[in-house]
């Protein structure tokens, strides 16, 4: 017979510091191929989504929030 001794340390997850969010979208409107690249300002990509919207008329999208995360043991 294997034993193991398991021992659990708790750890938390925080975003890390030195990282801004990055952001993309693209449009949900039939079959169009609009899309905005990964970008660090949620705003600049509201904006292109609203521009998009005022050329086109397709007003819904999926936009992905990505950010770098770092996970540290608690003391
Ligand atoms: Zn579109």
């Amino acid at each position: 017979m294997t034993r193991a001794v398991l021992r659990y340390v708790s750890h938390r997850i925080t975003a890390h510091p030195d990282s801004d969010p990055a952001v993309s979208a693209r449009c949900l409107h039939g079959d169009c191929p609009w899309e905005v690249h990964a970008r660090s300002s949620a705003k600049a990509v509201d904006v292109e989504c609203m521009q998009h919207t005022g050329l086109t008329g397709h007003g819904i999208f999926a936009r992905t929030y990505e950010d770098v995360a770092v996970v540290v043991r608690n003391e």
